[in-house]
């Protein structure tokens, strides 16, 4: 036995991706623009946003998206419960990283989440390229995730 056999547990995320989309305000343009670009791609996936990047979003390509709270009301801690309850397999966070934001605690909180539960996370476009088109967009992949009941039995 391995000292970190049990650490992890193996979590299948199926061929069809449920995608995170948010922008700060200054990086929406480029997010919708990044949208269209790639439109065919996410039109194969569910995607989910905040309140103002998903509205943003679907006037100007008429993508579905799950529109959540605006960001600095809370859309991006409702992000972070998704991620935690499995329902987020990947995220596009367009960060600004030029300006403070009242909700900055958030976004820390949102980034740390999504890295615990091994979420692929594009915070510039040319990651976000990247990602997309990958060939782990169109098959299932294996990820680990940190495994509860061993982490409840640490030496504390
Ligand atoms: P918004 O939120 O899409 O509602 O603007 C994004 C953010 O600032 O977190």
């Amino acid at each position: 036995m391995t000292p970190n056999e049990n650490l992890f547990d193996l979590v299948e995320v199926s061929a069809t991706k449920h995608i995170a989309l948010v922008a700060h305000d200054s990086r929406k343009r480029d997010m919708i623009e990044w949208c269209s670009v790639h439109k065919d791609e996410l039109n194969k996936h569910f995607l989910y946003g905040t309140g103002t990047t998903a509205k943003l979003i679907t006037e100007a390509l008429s993508l579905p998206i799950k529109g959540l709270k605006s960001g600095p009301l809370g859309g991006d801690q409702q992000l972070g419960s998704l991620i935690v309850d499995g329902e987020i397999d990947f995220m596009i966070f367009f960060w600004d990283p030029l300006s403070l934001h009242p909700h900055d605690p958030d976004v820390k909180a949102l980034l740390r989440i999504a890295t615990l539960y091994n979420i692929p996370i594009a915070t510039n476009q040319s990651t976000a390229d990247f990602l997309l088109t990958s060939s782990y967009m169109t098959t299932p992949y294996v990820k680990k995730v940190i495994n509860f009941d061993y982490y409840i039995k640490r030496n504390i």
